[in-house]
């Protein structure tokens, strides 16, 4: 058998989508899995909408996700280059080769013939398909448009056929190609169309295998044709379901974040992001869907995809985010939370003591983001109280709790976190008439202005015995 090659062309009018970003996934999966090549390509041929910046995030996101490529424009490789603003003149030569065995021609038509040709369709309640009234255009006639000034676009010549092909995830698909007509291939600006340039590289770059969204399924008799017009190698199709909403909408702004780094931003772990992509239509053999990016190139295989749409799950990526951050080690989990709690003065801990911070505050985290506010009060000197922990500050039984928590602040062996559960075991049932839960309140509300938290003897024993007594004391007013 022939060597794997697959590609993921993106074309750089946005960030990196779930989307593309799930594709790509998926093609770097079978890649890797037979042993192949995993190839990037550029498809920038519409330059208004292309740009710097969104190329840098497309492969700063692959990057993350560790999705790294074979070949590509900033690597180079074989069948360069990957990048398709960087060979219009092929795909005219290619375009040219066409026109010159009959299977494509120039299209002198303006837009407002075409306009009316629409209309006509229209008003007979028919599909529009172009008239291909250029096809068989004479030298004089031709010389004559381009005396008026009509700058061409070549179009492709359609077979009228029944078209079949076996796709690797829908099965065997059929089209009547009549109903397409004879679409345009270059702009009269010289630049090709997507149908086009994709059939040009896909064919120079050897690709054996095409794994793309379903979007694309109507277009693929389009390259099948254009492929057999070229003599070429028509590689093997599959096309995946798209991914949706909740709401069984397309997957959009509104849903929330859509890029791969806005995600990564929010502090999604590339490695749980990548996780849950690949459930995206994928199913694991063994049903255990936690599973390294290694352990899923070893299990995955087309057949276990599924045809249908998936469903984006955000409240499955939050849980699953959550369990890959709690098995990072706290000194990993740091590192990677360090850049959201920058806005605190870090000089405040020795670095075992914040290593101790995240490590107090990660159970309920479900992304890195969230530890900017669950570590704040660890932070400064006082802290500000949120409105349940005034009122329990306010409450009549706060001062004599916080008078004697004066006491026990004095007693406990900061560096000794076993006396400080046991102190504080005695401390909360040592009340007559008010209730454990009320002390343990009032003193979390003293030390951390708010009733949810770390565990409070973890606190304790990192805030370090001058930050208690001043925050008790403050709350007793004093
Ligand atoms: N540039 C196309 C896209 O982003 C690639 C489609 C394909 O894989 O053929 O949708």
């Amino acid at each position: 058998m022939s060597e794997v090659r697959v590609r993921i062309a993106p074309s750089p009018s946005g960030n990196l989508h779930v989307g593309t970003a799930r594709t790509a996934l998926f093609n770097y999966l079978f890649a890797k899995k037979a042993g192949g090549k995993f190839v990037l390509r550029v498809e920038d041929t519409d330059l208004e909408r292309s740009n710097e910046a969104y190329i840098k995030n497309i492969f700063d996101s692959l990057k993350a996700m560790g999705l790294n490529w074979d070949e590509g424009p900033d690597i180079g490789g074989p069948f360069g280059p990957y990048t398709q603003s960087e060979k219009f003149e092929t795909y005219k030569k290619y375009a040219q080769k066409l026109i010159d065995e009959g299977y494509a021609y120039e299209c002198y038509c303006t837009q407002e013939e075409l306009e009316e040709e629409k209309q006509t369709a229209i008003n007979e309640k028919k599909a529009y398909i172009y008239s291909g009234k250029c096809r068989e255009l004479t030298e004089s006639q031709k010389t004559k448009y381009k005396r008026e000034g009509r700058k061409p676009v070549i179009r492709f010549k359609m077979p009228s056929k029944i078209m079949k092909f076996k796709d690797l995830i829908k099965g065997e698909l059929e089209f009547n190609t009549a109903l397409m007509g004879d679409f345009v291939i270059m702009k009269s600006n010289g630049t090709p169309t997507y149908n086009f340039a994709v059939v040009i590289d896909d064919m120079q770059m050897q690709m054996s295998h095409i794994i793309r969204g379903e979007d694309h399924i109507s277009n693929t008799p389009k390259q099948i044709a254009i492929y057999e017009a070229l003599g070429a190698k028509i590689p093997e199709f599959a096309h995946v379901g798209m991914i949706l909403a909740p709401d069984r909408t397309k997957l959009s702004k509104r849903h929330g974040a859509t890029a791969v780094s806005d995600f990564i931003e929010q502090g999604y772990l590339p490695e749980a992001f990548v996780n849950f992509v690949a459930l995206l239509g994928w199913t694991p053999s063994d049903g255990v869907e936690i599973k390294s990016l290694e352990e899923i190139i070893k299990d995955f295989s087309i057949e276990a995809i599924s045809p249908s749409n998936s469903i984006f799950e955000f409240d499955k990526l939050n849980w699953m985010n959550g369990q890959y951050i709690r098995s990072l080690p706290n000194e990993e989990l740091t590192k990677r939370a360090l850049k959201y709690i920058e806005k605190y003065d870090l000089t405040e801990y020795t670095k075992e003591k914040i290593e101790e911070i995240i490590a107090a505050v990660k159970e309920p985290i479900t992304v890195l983001s969230e530890i900017t506010d669950a570590v704040e009060y660890f932070f400064g000197e006082d802290v500000e109280c949120n409105v349940e922990a005034l009122d329990i500050l306010n409450a009549s039984e706060a001062k004599t709790i916080l008078s004697k928590a004066l006491n026990l602040a004095n007693q406990f062996d900061y560096n000794n976190h076993e006396q400080i559960i046991e102190k504080l075991g005695e401390f909360r049932k040592s009340f007559e008439g008010i209730k454990p839960k009320t002390v343990m309140w009032t003193l979390r509300s003293a030390l951390t202005g708010r009733l949810k938290g770390a565990d409070l003897s973890s606190i304790i024993s990192i805030l370090g015995k001058e930050k208690v007594l001043h925050r008790i004391k403050k709350a007793l007013g004093e």
